[in-house]
Formats: C-alpha cells, structure tokens, sequence
C-alpha cells in the first residue's frame, strides 16, 4: 500500500520566516550604509585635505594607530594610519577641522541600538506569544493541541492500492484469516449488519509469537475490504513530556473518524496497555496514554465504521481495562505454523525467488519445525544469497537445507581446527544422540548429522526431523527425547570414559524437559495433577514462576534429577548393547564430516 504524508509545518519553517524579515531589513539598510562606508585613504591624502581645509571632523585613535576623518560635509568617513608627525594638531586645528570623540559610532545611534537590542526583544516576544497560545490551546484541549507538531499522531496512513497486501499473500493462518474476513465484510456492507442490529467488535486483538504474520494480517484486512490503514506502534505514543501520548491518541482517533470507514492498526501494544499497578512512581506517561486510550474506544458508536487492530506477544499483560468486552472484545490467535502452514509459506516467498523446481518444500517444512513465518521468509532469503554467492542462477533444496543450519546454528566456521582427538569425541557424541534416537521406536528420525564446527559454537549437530504434527506428547515420547539428549554423553563415558564440556545445551534441554514433566504436566506420581510452576509469558520464550513450598521444590528437585538420570542410564544401556555399531557409524562420520539420515540408517541396518 502506499503510504500518504500529510504536509508538515516543521520548526525550520518559523526561522526562515524570520530570517527572511532580517534580509530584507538589511536590504533596505545596506545601501545607505554602504555609502557612509570608511574609505581607507594613504597619510598624503590626509595632509593634503588638511591643507585644502577641507576636513570636517576627526578622531585620533592613539591605541589603534589611526586617524579617522570626515569630509567638511559629513556624509564620507576616511581612515589612514597614524605617521610621526609633531605638527598635525596644529595644523589640524588651524584648517578650521573639529575634534572628535566618536565619530563611526555616531553614525547611527539610533540604528544600532534597534539593532542591538529591539529587533532580539521583538523577536523572542513574537515567540513567546506563538508558543503561549499553543499551550493554552492544549490545556483547553483545543483542536491545535500540539507544539510544532509534537502531539500530532504520526500514524502512518495507507490508502488502497491494487499493490495492497491480501488474505492470499499470508500463507496458512487460516483460522485468523476466517475471524478477519468477517471484519471485511463488514467494511463492505455495514447495512446488512445494522439491518439485524449486530455491531461489529471495536476492537481486535491479535496475539501470537513474534514474526507470525500479525502486521501481515491486519494490513491484509485493510487491503482486502479497501479502506484506508492507519498504522502506528505503541511505543510511538509515549514521550519524553506527559500528556504527549494522550494527544497522540486524540489526533490518532480524530483523523480515523474523518476517513472512516478505515482500520486503525496499533502494534505492539502492550507498550501503552500494561497494567496499572498503582505504584508509586509508575510511569505516569504511559498511564494517561491508556486512559485516552480507553476514552477514545468507549467514546465512538460501534457501528462508525472504525475498526481498531491492536497486536501484541504479550496478552497476559495487557490491562483488564483493555481486553473487556466493549473495547478489544475479540482475542484472534496468530500461532506459529504447523506443518501444511510453514509448507504454504515457504511457497508464498519462494514465488519471490527464482527455484529449482525440484525442490520439496514438505520435506524442507519438515526441517523447519518450529519455525515462525519470519523465519521461514528469511530462510528462503538466506536460500537465496546463497545461490547468488555460489554462482548458481537458481535456489536448489541444498542451498534452503544449508540456510535452515545457518537459521538453527549459524554459519559454518571457517578456520576452527579440532584436534584429531576432539574430532573423534564430537563425531561419537552426535552418533550418540542419533543412535540412543533411532533405537527408541517414538523418536524421530535423523534427518542428518554433521561434526562441522558452526559460529554458533556448537562443534556438530543431529538434525532431527519431526515426520508430521505432533500436538501432544505421551510420557513415554518426552522420556525418550530426554534419553536421546543424553545419548552424546553417554557415548563419550562408555568410549573414552571421561566428560567434555560439549553437553552443556543437552544438559540443559534435558533439565528443562524433565522439570515441565514433573511441575506442569502432572507426570510425577507423588504430585498427581497438581501445578507446581505457571508460565508467565507464554509467547516469549514461556518463561515459568515456581508457586510451592520449599520442602516441595527441594522434592522437585529430587525427582529432576532422578528422571534424568534413569533416562542418561537407559541411553548408556542402549549404546552399550549396539557398541559395534556405533563404532562402525562414529568411524563414518569421522571420515565423512557430514552424514544423511539415509547413510545412517543404511549402515545401522545393515547386518
Ligand atoms: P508479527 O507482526 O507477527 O511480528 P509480521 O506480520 O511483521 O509479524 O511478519 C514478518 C514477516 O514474516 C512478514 O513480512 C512476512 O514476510 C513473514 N510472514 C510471517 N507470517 C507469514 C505468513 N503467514 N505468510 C507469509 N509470510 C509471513
């Protein structure tokens, strides 16, 4: 869509106004000064209008070394350096000259003291007045409630446009997208909603992980029903100055209701929406930003044609105030993509790019799992400079292969050299995890393994590929992934019976894992079904708060510690019962660096 600016008036403008009063002030004074300019003239020449009498008044600056003189009428002023000259002041005085004090300031006393003093004065009380008024505008809550512009919205605002973003530009979503088509609907034709008596929803928020389409989506309602966008992010609301933010939110409104039917975006907006906590020394801004907030939303009939989008990755700490009905009163969840979703778009942006046409986009979503719209639009563009670094006028399935590493471990490191010692210990550690994954019948296969070192600063990885969509887990699978985390130690204790510092992330995966079980999924028998931890912030990394006594987080962690170590002793059971062949799989890998999951399995099921 393309963005419409409004013509400002910025401070500058005000100065060249002013600077253009001061030119043609001295326009009008320069000629008549440049001709009561000082000439300067050689001694000769004094002598002799001395001698001609023709000399009206003079100045004999000792300090400075000069002589300044004027003609008998006045209007010419000359100046000559001072020479030895014992006799001047008779002679001076005798051709009928006058002696002066000050005869260059005397020139216009009364210009210089407009210039010196009245012409700032004026100057800082026009200002003054200007600046005054736009104050007392704002108090009054008048409609020039802004100084130079700072209280103006600042929303971006989009028209419609043929190039405007639509529902089939934003691949999978489709339950957000059947929500929002309803809205477009409504922006069609509000009469057949009136007809009934149904008003639409003021407000819509949409909530999700962060790079999931959310701004995608709320810019594809207004391209698909056409109306103006008004977008602006919730930080942009709060200033330094209180009382900013809260006529941003009135310009904001103002001009939404002029061009309704439009859709007012507002991003991010747990920036503005936070609780109130009624602390002391809260942030006072952020607080009168939400009241107009509030009053803006209460102040406007449902059916105006104005629909507010809001977005955030943080719902649960959006103020109650906010989210009750009336307000945003319908919560639309933007989750990241499973499956089919994150295939969708890999094909929307791999339109962009020129692709090979064999590639399988299931089998790279496969690899992605996990990953957010964002992620996978920067995965086919990583795809891409990549091609282009190689050469190559297309992208092939390798190149989004490598970039989805790039995206999971970063870029491959270029001069670490293993010994040929730790070399052997990374090679064993991944087939640990691969081999401890593979004898496990639930665990997923291994897509592939690699013991090429990565700026991330992992020395090697297995690549594990989930075959569809799991949406629930059994103890059972969650034990064998924990099993399959410490698959890499185990192998490096039963092979060189000593620990390397390579099973930090394992370790802590598998702590996490293990710790979810017991104190939120119930799996722990002494605990039944009783939650020990909630998660705080479910989109941002879901981040838990523990909520039991001492005695029981002491238990907690007991039984952590028991699970994981039942689980580490089963992963050593299995890799001690296959010794053969994890030699055979480690020497592989040794040699070849990087293995697929094929070569793998070729080998492990090879008799
Ligand atoms: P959010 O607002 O949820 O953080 P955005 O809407 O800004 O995420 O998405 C960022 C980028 O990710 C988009 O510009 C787009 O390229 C890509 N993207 C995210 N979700 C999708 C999707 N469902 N379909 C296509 N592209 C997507």
């Amino acid at each position: 869509m393309q963005e419409v600016k409004k013509p400002k008036k910025p401070l500058i403008y005000y100065y060249v106004i002013v600077l253009a009063v001061l030119l043609l002030f001295n326009f009008l004074f320069m000629p008549w000064a440049a001709e009561r300019q000082v000439k300067e003239v050689g001694y000769d020449t004094f002598i002799e209008m001395t001698e001609k009498e023709e000399i009206g008044q003079v100045q004999i600056n000792q300090e400075d070394n000069e002589v300044i003189f004027t003609n008998k009428d006045g209007d010419q002023i000359y100046k000559t350096g001072m020479v030895e000259d014992p006799g001047m002041t008779e002679r001076l005085y005798a051709s009928g000259a006058k002696f002066s004090g000050q005869i260059i300031e005397q020139m216009s006393p009364v210009l210089s003291f407009l210039l010196s003093w009245i012409l700032p004065i004026v100057i800082f009380i026009g200002i003054g007045q200007y600046m005054s008024r736009k104050l007392m505008n704002r108090a009054s809550g008048g409609p020039d409630s802004m100084i130079f512009g700072m209280g103006k919205s600042n929303a971006k605002v989009y028209v419609k446009s043929s190039e405007g973003i639509r529902f089939s530009d934003v691949a999978g979503e489709d339950e957000a997208k059947e929500n929002l088509s309803e809205i477009v609907d409504y922006l069609h034709n509000p009469a057949k909603y009136r007809e009934i008596g149904a008003s639409m929803p003021k407000g819509i928020l949409l909530v999700g992980p962060p790079g999931t389409g959310k701004t995608m989506l709320a810019k594809a309602v207004a391209g698909e029903s056409n109306v103006p966008f008004f977008s602006m992010s919730g930080s942009e609301f709060v200033e330094m100055f209180v009382g900013m933010g809260a006529s941003k939110v009135r310009d904001l409104f103002k001009q939404a209701k002029e061009k309704a039917p439009c859709i007012v975006f507002i991003d991010e907006i747990d920036a503005i929406g936070q609780k109130r906590d009624g602390r002391a020394g809260g942030n006072d801004e952020r607080e009168q930003t939400l009241n107009q907030l509030l009053t803006e939303m209460d102040g406007f009939e449902s059916n105006n044609g104005v629909i507010i989008l809001a977005a955030t990755n943080r719902p649960e700490s959006l103020d109650p105030a906010l989210t009750r009905p009336g307000r945003f009163d319908r919560r639309v969840p933007v989750e990241l993509p499973d499956l089919k979703g994150r295939e969708e778009i890999l094909k929307v942006h791999a339109k962009k790019v020129k692709m090979d046409e064999s590639v399988d986009f299931n089998k790279v979503a496969r690899m992605a799992s996990g990953a957010s719209g964002a992620e996978l639009a920067n995965i086919i563009n990583e795809a891409a400079l990549r091609a282009v670094r190689e050469n190559r006028h297309y992208v092939t399935e390798s190149d989004l292969e490598e970039s989805i590493e790039v995206v999971i471990a970063g870029y491959q490191k270029k001069n670490a050299i293993l010994t040929d010692k730790e070399k052997r210990v990374v090679a064993y550690h991944e087939i640990g995890h691969a081999l401890v994954a593979a004898k496990q019948s639930n665990s997923a296969p291994v897509q592939k393994i690699t013991i090429v070192p990565r700026t991330s600063g992992a020395l090697g990885y297995t690549m594990q590929v989930e075959e569809g969509n799991h949406y629930l887990m059994s103890q059972e699978e969650l034990e064998n992934k924990i099993a399959t985390l410490t698959g890499g130690r185990a192998a490096e204790e039963l092979v060189f019976h000593s620990s390397s510092t390579g099973a930090s992330n394992d370790i802590e995966q598998a702590t996490k894992l293990a710790r979810s079980m017991i104190t939120r999924y119930g799996m722990s028998k002494d605990f039944d079904m009783v939650a020990m931890e909630t998660v705080t912030n479910q989109y941002l990394g879901g981040d838990t708060s523990l909520s039991c006594s001492a005695e029981t987080q002491a238990e907690i962690d007991r039984q952590v510690v028991e699970l994981v170590k039942k689980q580490h002793e089963k992963a050593a059971k299995i890799l001690a019962d296959n010794r053969e062949k994890l030699d055979q799989l480690a020497d592989y890998l040794y040699d070849k660096e990087t293995i697929t999951g094929e070569e793998f399995m070729n080998i492990l099921n090879a008799a």
